[in-house]
């Protein structure tokens, strides 16, 4: 396979053969995050895309999930995605899931029609970065939306009846809007109703805006405990239908997950233990990175 720069999948997507529709990430300004920093974004052509497809089924016998990276391959024309997956179809008979990373706006752009006809032609699941339901935490980080947007962007995905997943990452907020963003990312992630949630927990990194305000104090980190003490607010007020929680990255001090609202006492249960682990103040060495 030929790729550019480095790769990024969801943890869901380590099985899958990879296709970069995109380079890049078409926001790539949010203050914490490093990913695609040294991309410009660009969409690539569609008879490159399909090449890899070819050369993907060259390499391997058995392909069941395909995900088409980088950041934001939804921002595609509809026609051409919906060449990219019929061409998915043809060369990969066999393949069970399309996944894809999405923006907000790129969700806006498109009208649930659009959307159902994708999911028709294989669109299998749609993984959203929400990061906060704070739109003071939102417009600080630089997500590019609020959260209305996000709901909007949310819902309309789960009208088209394709399965979405998650992310937000604890500790956003930092010391003065921890509790804002518990409260404000329940309340944005129970409006949308998701099918999985990731929860993980905020890793600053060298080259972000992020890493400059922490150097400087303009940012302050939460502690383990804090975290914790968040991620509870955030899950007592969860009330959702049959969603998949997991808060077990490498970047979460305590290995959190469950079926919500089903396991929710559980999840309140694990966080308990977790406030109660020995040594739990020192942080880093919890941390599986
Ligand atoms: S967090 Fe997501 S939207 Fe923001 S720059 Fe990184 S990849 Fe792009």
């Amino acid at each position: 396979m030929r790729y550019e720069g480095t790769l990024y999948r969801p943890p869901s997507e380590a099985y899958s053969l990879i296709v970069q529709a995109t380079i890049g990430c078409s926001q790539n300004r949010c203050t914490f995050c490093s990913m695609y920093k040294e991309k410009d974004f660009r969409i690539r052509k569609t008879r490159d895309i399909v090449e890899d497809l070819i050369l993907g089924r060259q390499e391997y016998r058995k392909v069941e999930k395909i995900f088409l990276a980088d950041g934001d391959a939804l921002i595609i024309k509809t026609e051409e995605l919906l060449k990219i997956l019929e061409k998915i179809k043809t060369i990969f008979p066999e393949c069970k899931r399309v996944g894809i990373y999405a923006s907000p706006k790129s969700i806006l752009g498109k009208s649930t029609g659009e959307l159902i006809e994708l999911r028709k032609s294989g669109l299998g699941i749609v993984y959203m970065g929400v990061e906060s339901g704070s739109d003071l935490i939102l417009e600080k980080i630089k997500k590019g939306v609020n959260s209305s947007e996000m709901i909007a962007a949310g819902k309309k995905i789960k009208e088209a009846e394709i399965p979405l997943s998650i992310t937000l990452i604890s500790g956003l907020g930092g010391k003065e809007y921890s509790m804002e963003h518990g409260v404000e990312s329940a309340r944005v992630v129970n409006e949308m109703n998701p099918d999985y949630i990731g929860l993980l927990t905020l890793l600053v990194e060298e080259g972000t805006e992020l890493y400059d305000d922490v150097w400087n104090e303009r940012f302050k980190l939460l502690t383990p405990k804090e975290v914790l003490l968040e991620t509870r607010e955030f899950v007592q007020r969860l009330n959702l239908d049959n969603c998949i929680f997991r808060s077990n990255h490498a970047s979460n001090y305590v290995a959190l997950g469950g079926t919500l609202n089903k396991d929710k006492n559980l999840i309140l249960e694990q966080i308990k233990e977790g406030l109660k682990m020995e040594g739990l103040e020192e942080g880093e060495i919890f941390r599986r990175l």
